[in-house]
C-alpha cells in the first residue's frame, strides 16, 4: 500500500488535514456511544438511569460520553436535586441543532433498512399526523439535496489543521456488547467508528485512492486498510480495479452510501454554525442547479412543514 508523506504539526507531531467542518462534526459525534448518547437525549431522556436503560451502555462508558459531550458544549447538566446533589443531562441549543443530522440519519435508515419494531423509525409529524421520513431541500430553489447536485468549493477558513488523535481501538467485551435496543444498528456500523465515518466524507469529496484518502485523514496504513474493507463488507464502498500491473485498486460509494449525503450536508452545516469560529466555513457547498451557496432546509416529506424536536413524537411501532 503506497503511504502519503504528510505535514506533521510543529507541536504536536500529528498529520495536519484539510479544516472540514464535516470532520469536525465527525469527530465530536462519530463514535458509538456518543451516537447512541445523542439518540437517548433526542428521544427525550434525561435521567443518567434512563440513558443507560435506553441504551444499554455501560456506566464507565456513559459518564465518559456524557462527559465529552458536556465540554464540547453539546449537553449541559443542571442539578435537579440539592441534598445529595443530582445532576440530569440536558441538549443545549447546539445539541438541539443537531436534530436535523439526527433526522437524516433516521431518514436514510428508514429507506433502506426499515425495521417496523424499531422506536424510532415510527416518529410521527405532529402537524400532519403523519409517519415522519424527514427530506432535505435547498432554501434557495426547494429541490431535493443529492451529492451529484452539489459541489464544494474553499471558504473562508479553508486551510490545514491538525488531525485528532486516533483513540485507542480496544474491544473489551463491553465494548462490543449489544444495546438493548436494536435501534439505529445499521448507522451505528457505518458511523460509530470515527475512520469509517470519516472514510465516507472523504468519498463524497470525491477521494478514491488509497494515498489520497490518507491524506485526507492523517490515517495509519492498517487502520485505513481495516476500515476500507469493513465499507466494503457493509455495502458502502465498491472496490474497482483500475490499474493492473501492479494491482491497483479505488474505492466508490454504492447508491446507499450515497444516499448518506444529506447527513453529510447537515454535518456541514452544523459545523460551520458551532465550530467554525472567527475564520469562519473551511468550504462552501454550492448547489449547482441553482447556483446558490446550499443552505440545507430539512421538512416534513409528507407535508413539507418544518420538523423541530418539538414537532415530532413516538408513534406506534
Ligand atoms: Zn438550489
Ligand atoms: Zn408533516
Amino acid at each position: 500500500m503506497p503511504t502519503a508523506p504528510l505535514p506533521l504539526d510543529a507541536e504536536t507531531a500529528a498529520p495536519m488535514v484539510r479544516a472540514s467542518s464535516a470532520a469536525r462534526a465527525l469527530n465530536l459525534i462519530g463514535d458509538r456511544w456518543t451516537l447512541l448518547a445523542l439518540y437517548a437525549a433526542f428521544m427525550g431522556e434525561t435521567r443518567f438511569d434512563g440513558f443507560i436503560k435506553l441504551t444499554g451502555m455501560a456506566r464507565s462508558l456513559l459518564v465518559d460520553r456524557l462527559g465529552r459531550l458536556e465540554t464540547a458544549g453539546v449537553l449541559e447538566r443542571r442539578a435537579y436535586q440539592q441534598r445529595p446533589v443530582r445532576h440530569d443531562y440536558h441538549l443545549t441549543a447546539m445539541g438541539a441543532d443537531l436534530y436535523d443530522a439526527a433526522l437524516m440519519i433516521l431518514r436514510w435508515e428508514k429507506l433502506w433498512h426499515f425495521d417496523p419494531a424499531s422506536p424510532s423509525h415510527n416518529i410521527e409529524h405532529v402537524a400532519c399526523g403523519r409517519p415522519l421520513t424527514a427530506e432535505m431541500v435547498c432554501k434557495a430553489c426547494g429541490e431535493a439535496v443529492t451529492a451529484r447536485d452539489v459541489e464544494l468549493v474553499p471558504g473562508p477558513g479553508a486551510g490545514l489543521e491538525p488531525a485528532p488523535r486516533a483513540r485507542l481501538q480496544r474491544r473489551s467485551t463491553t465494548e462490543t456488547a449489544q444495546p438493548l435496543h436494536p435501534m439505529l444498528e445499521r448507522s451505528i456500523a457505518v458511523l460509530g467508528d470515527r475512520w469509517t465515518a470519516h472514510l465516507l466524507a472523504a468519498a463524497f469529496y470525491g477521494l478514491r485512492r488509497f494515498k489520497d484518502l490518507q491524506a485526507e485523514l492523517g490515517a495509519a496504513t492498517n487502520i485505513l486498510a481495516d476500515r476500507l474493507a469493513r465499507l466494503v463488507e457493509l455495502g458502502m464502498l465498491e472496490r474497482r480495479l483500475y490499474q493492473t500491473r501492479p494491482e491497483r485498486w479505488e474505492y466508490r460509494l454504492t447508491d446507499e452510501a450515497r444516499d448518506l449525503f444529506p447527513l453529510i450536508a447537515a454535518l456541514i452545516a452544523w459545523g460551520d454554525r458551532w465550530l467554525a469560529g472567527e475564520a469562519g466555513p473551511p468550504e462552501v457547498l454550492i448547489h449547482k442547479p441553482c447556483g446558490q451557496p446550499l443552505e440545507p432546509v430539512v421538512r416534513c416529506g409528507a407535508c413539507h412543514g418544518a420538523v423541530d424536536v418539538r414537532s415530532t413524537r413516538l408513534g406506534r411501532p
